[in-house]
């Protein structure tokens, strides 16, 4: 590592330090404690997570940092200050309830920060840096990564707070993408841990089709994807506040769909069932995507589903399919 990045570690190190030690022990981090504590989150998982707060001043970053010894340019540079056209530096995330985003190793490279309460935008993170790149990282892993290997299995998750959320729930193999689409490099990472992933996103519109693309990258690695149903107004948080941790194991992560039980209901939203022409389309395009089962089990047992649901016979699903296996093969 050069100098300088370093220097940027260490920068990031003795913030997350600092920013903790306002929220849990200082009159400047009451506000940030209580969001926290109002929206659920104990103290174990805050010391966990080493969430903080920064409280709102326009200089307080920089003049810790600068007694530490750091120069400005530097903390420019790794994104903590924000500079205006002037030229003039400021507090990134005044304000704000701050996630220290870790690496692989443990190592603090980015932070979010979120608004306590309403104000727009509602988080901002770090920006891209020479130590933080959004799309090679994965939020989490470097606790999580343990468990994922012992279960060989992780669940994947859109942001901070679901995360926590899930920790606080007994889920411990649980990531992040903080909100940005799932990347191939992310994927590969996950693969070389697991074999198996679970995708709860929000069950908002943005969130299913996410979740779709997720699942298309995930298998195109290689992995095994299952999808975990929430409804359109939850994402894990919010289900764990409303029905609890045993209800988020028991109902949502070990009772989310295959892929392909999530693709035959993804796909209904390109269709109106109740015309003909888009029924059999429907049908058409589901069975491309069963006859890719390795598994002959598998393959009938979706075929049945499709039978039931469409009133057709097996005989001419079966026989529909094994012109596409043909095909593939
Ligand atoms: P909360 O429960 O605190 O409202 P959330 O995680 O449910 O947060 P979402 O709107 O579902 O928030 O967004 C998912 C993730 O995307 C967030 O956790 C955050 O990492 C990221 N994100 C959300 N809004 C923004 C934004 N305006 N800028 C950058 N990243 C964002
Ligand atoms: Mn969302
Ligand atoms: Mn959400
Ligand atoms: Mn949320």
């Amino acid at each position: 590592l050069s100098k300088e990045t370093q220097d940027m570690l260490s920068a990031h190190e003795w913030l997350t330090k600092l920013y903790h030690h306002l929220l849990r022990f200082t009159k400047e981090g009451k506000e940030g404690y209580a969001y926290l504590k109002d929206r659920g989150i104990d103290e174990k998982a805050a010391d966990i997570f080493q969430l903080g707060f920064s409280p709102i001043a326009d200089h307080l970053t920089v003049e810790f940092l600068k007694k530490k010894g750091f120069h400005e340019q530097l903390l420019v540079k790794a994104g903590l200050l924000q500079m205006n056209e002037a030229g003039n530096t400021s507090d990134r995330f005044r304000g704000r309830i701050i996630f220290p985003i870790r690496n692989h190793l443990g190592k603090t490279v980015a932070f979010g920060g979120r608004a306590v309460g309403d104000y727009k935008p509602k988080y901002i993170n770090s920006p891209e840096s020479e130590l933080f790149h959004k799309g090679k990282l994965l939020y989490n892993f470097d606790l999580a990564k343990r468990y994922i290997r012992k279960e060989n299995e992780v669940v994947l998750l859109e942001g901070q707070m679901d995360v926590i959320a899930a920790y606080q729930a007994g889920v411990h193999n649980a990531v992040a993408t903080l909100g940005t689409a799932l990347t191939e490099f992310q994927a590969k990472l996950l693969k070389r841990y697991v074999n198996n992933v679970i995708i709860c996103y929000d069950g908002d519109r943005a969130g299913l089709d996410a979740a779709y693309k997720a699942a298309v990258i995930l298998r195109q690695c290689g992995c095994e994807v299952r999808v975990a149903y929430l409804q359109a107004n939850m994402d894990p948080d919010s289900f764990i506040r409303m029905h609890g941790g045993q209800a988020f194991n028991d109902e949502v992560i070990k009772a989310s769909d295959t892929f392909m039980t999530f693709y035959m209901r993804f796909l209904k939203k390109d269709y109106q069932l109740n015309l003909e022409a888009d029924r059999i389309q429907y049908v058409e395009k589901v069975l491309k995507q069963i006859a890719t089962i390795d598994s002959s089990i598998e393959r009938e047992y979706y075929l049945k589903e499709l039978s039931n649901e469409f009133e057709i016979s097996m005989e001419a699903l079966m026989d529909e399919i094994s012109g596409y296996r043909e095909m593939f093969a």
